[in-house]
């Protein structure tokens, strides 16, 4: 494939330096959102699409056949930037310190290429906001199935891997599922010297904290399940009352979807096992859901196909990513899958202060889209 014109590339690496410059927490992305509308409508004849959050564009082929999208995420972190770019962030405590100034530049280069040079199907640019907090993905997800979208890709740069590598998991689970669980036991205050009248949460919170490791080890599951007890809570430092409301909160996470629903079936017995024993009542409330992510082995292999055309490294990854990623939302329902892009093995981390986007992804990136856009 031919490279990207240069001066389309040094307005992308512009376009990432002006949206660096300001970035936006999950959910708050208007400016950063608007500023990609006007480049797209500048640089492009192609339909866009500004659904309020979010928004999209599309190359319309004329053809019947399913469409395809690629996916960029809007939102910064809420950290402070250290690091000392000419572009810093004029934002105190928000920084792009998770890379998705390059993904959106990537993908607006994409955008222009292929609005130039054209494909043959329908394809779709994704803009989704608020992928830090995991809700945008879910938001965003009722577009494919609108549009009849056939093959769905998403993307991110990861440091501590080889400049320009490609990675990707072959088939199946990519990120684990999770989700966070919220267990409130509602309690009886009394005077520390009666505890006799009163009902203390400190009990049954405390014996299924001890069933976390039964909860991990059903002979049920069918793959790696892991439950985390990330907050207990249950009365203060005050000497003369004991105890009474409480909660537990846990990250349930899963390689495959039907143990999540094992594991919840399994703590909700324990639950109400234990608030019978304390007679408590209880309430169990859910957050922060996030599916498995699923890849398809068409989408993989495309994207392995990609590579070997353009002479791009590429490695298969052996084991899913204990992290949920809310890509999930896109291929519940649909073929697709989620690639990462080397930064260089001394790239800081994502969302370390001074992390900053290599420029020189955004032509890589923005060719490996437009490769696999025009694969079939
Ligand atoms: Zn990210
Ligand atoms: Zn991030």
């Amino acid at each position: 494939m031919d490279e990207i014109d240069e001066r389309l590339i040094n307005k992308c690496i512009n376009l990432r330096h002006d949206i660096h410059k300001y970035p936006e927490i999950s959910g708050c992305e208007t400016e950063t959102k608007n500023r990609l509308i006007s480049f797209i409508s500048e640089n492009t004849h192609l339909k866009i699409q500004d659904m309020g959050k979010w928004f999209y564009a599309v190359y319309e082929s004329g053809k019947k056949v399913p469409g395809i999208l690629f996916r960029a995420e809007l939102d910064a972190v809420a950290i402070q930037e250290t690091g000392s770019p000419q572009y810093k962030s004029l934002v105190p405590g928000v920084g792009h310190l998770c890379g998705h100034d390059g993904h959106q530049a990537a993908l607006a280069a994409a955008a222009v290429e292929i609005d130039r040079t054209g494909a043959n199907q329908d394809v779709y640019f994704l803009f989704q906001h608020a992928e830090e907090t995991g809700e945008g993905a879910r938001e965003c997800a009722e577009l494919l199935e609108d549009k009849s979208i056939g093959q769905v890709y998403g993307f991110h740069n990861q440091p501590g891997c080889e400049y320009k590598t490609v990675m990707i998991r072959k088939e199946g689970t990519a990120h684990y599922a999770s989700k966070g669980i919220i267990i409130q036991f509602k309690g009886r205050a009394t005077h520390a010297a009666t505890p006799e009248k009163g009902l203390n949460s400190a009990f049954p919170l405390s014996e299924l904290v001890t069933r976390v490791n039964d909860w991990n080890n059903l002979d049920s599951y069918i793959g790696d399940v892991l439950c985390t007890v990330v907050g207990i809570n249950a009365g203060g430092r005050i000497f003369g009352m004991q105890a009474s409301d409480g909660e537990l909160c846990l990250t349930v996470r899963s390689c495959f979807q039907e143990d999540m629903n094992k594991l919840q079936e399994r703590i909700m017995e324990d639950v109400k096992f234990t608030a019978d024993k304390y007679s408590m009542e209880f309430n169990i409330s859910y957050c922060d859901e996030f599916p498995v992510t699923e890849v398809s082995e068409v989408c993989s292999k495309i994207l392995e196909d990609v590579c070997k055309k353009e002479n791009v490294k590429f490695n298969y990854i052996e084991n899913p990513d204990r992290a949920s990623d809310d890509f999930g939302w896109y291929t519940m329902n649909t073929a697709g899958t989620v690639f990462y892009i080397g930064d260089g093995t001394t790239c800081p981390e994502l969302h370390s202060s001074n992390f900053d986007f290599p420029d020189g992804l955004i032509s890589f990136i923005a060719k490996l889209i437009v490769a696999i856009a025009k694969h079939t």
